[in-house]
């Protein structure tokens, strides 16, 4: 086990994990709520350093990443457990439970990553906020040998480790699950405060940052919701692309799939504010093409995770100039 970073020494023998805003105070052999920090005679240890429980090399777009490096793959890498407790967690074998695990020095990540041919490397699967000390390591390694960093996160993270990620972190897909603290406080066992206040801080740092809101039947797929949080992201920057995503029942939940319909009015609703308005996990649908914000051409045509087309070109739109958010 490895030394955990942010966290005090409380009195008998109990550790005050400061990583993420659940702040959890945790007794002498016991762990806080995402179980892999664990206190051992009053000194922290994270379980996971360096503990891989799958690597992949995946198309950028899968991340959802739309405008970062598009046509481009990652090598993706996660471990297991959570800081949230999402009742329909789509990856909850790996978030929910402890599972088998290789582990792997930072210096052969990046070898693998180089030999892939990636752009950068994923901290995705799993939350990667509670691999932090891994992560920035290997950060720190692949960004000094040319990679960039990527990380796909639920955004429940204490502004100190946030910030010692920034130097680090190209890009980031933060998901918005919600936008009601209701939703966060008894679907997810979290807070919604803290994952605004850090896309707010990640973007303002310069962060590339996509959105991600996972549209779940009768839980946060109201129009006026969808409204209120195009409205919050609109405000810090219309340019932030925002995905829906499809819901499919998975570990506590059994209600059906997101209709179609309610993506589709998501996206309209979205898209009177916001410039880069996508919908995945739908098979078929042209919703995940990347048209011109100023000239309404289209951009970039996606089918699944494939680039058909791209008229960027620098960085702007090769028919009117616009420039256009992200890297290309
Ligand atoms: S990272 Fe884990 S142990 Fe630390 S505060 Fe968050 S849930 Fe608790």
């Amino acid at each position: 086990m490895f030394e955990a970073r942010y966290y005090e020494k409380e009195q008998g023998k109990k550790t005050r994990c400061l990583l993420c805003p659940h702040n959890c105070l945790i007794a002498d052999n016991k762990t806080g709520i995402c179980e892999v920090r664990t206190n051992k005679n009053g000194i922290l240890y994270t379980q996971v350093y360096g503990e891989v429980s799958g690597y992949a090399v995946d198309p950028v777009e899968k991340k959802p990443l739309y405008h970062f490096y598009p046509g481009r793959t990652l090598f993706s890498i996660g471990t297991w457990g959570c800081n949230f407790k999402c009742a329909y967690c789509q990856n909850w074998n790996i978030s929910q439970q402890q599972v088998e695990t290789t582990h792997f020095k930072k210096e052969e990540i990046v070898a693998m990553a180089l030999r892939e041919g990636a752009v950068g490397i994923a901290y995705t699967y799993n939350e990667p906020t509670i691999w932090h000390e891994f992560v920035h390591d290997t950060a720190v390694y692949a960004k000094a040998r040319g990679l960039k960093n990527v990380m796909v996160t639920n955004g429940f993270i204490n502004e100190a480790p946030l910030a010692d990620l920034f130097p680090v972190i190209d890009g980031m897909n933060i998901d918005l699950k919600a936008f009601t603290e209701k939703f966060y406080t008894e679907t997810a066992k979290g807070n919604l405060a803290p994952v605004l206040k850090s896309i707010k801080t990640a973007y303002e740092a310069g962060v590339h940052i996509e959105l991600t809101n996972l549209v779940v039947p009768g839980l946060n797929d109201s129009e006026r919701e969808i409204m209120e949080m195009t409205e919050w992201i609109a405000a810090l920057s219309p340019e932030i692309p925002l995905h829906f995503s499809r819901y499919f029942p998975q570990y506590l939940t059994t209600m059906g799939p997101t209709k179609l319909e309610t993506l589709k009015k998501a996206n309209e609703i979205a898209s009177q504010k916001l410039k880069y308005v996508y919908i995945g996990n739908v098979a078929g649908e042209a919703v995940a093409d990347t048209c011109c914000s100023a000239c309404g051409k289209k951009l970039i045509k996606r089918d699944n995770y494939k680039i058909l087309e791209n008229n960027i070109s620098g960085g702007k739109c090769k028919f009117c100039g616009e420039k256009i958010y992200g890297h290309f």
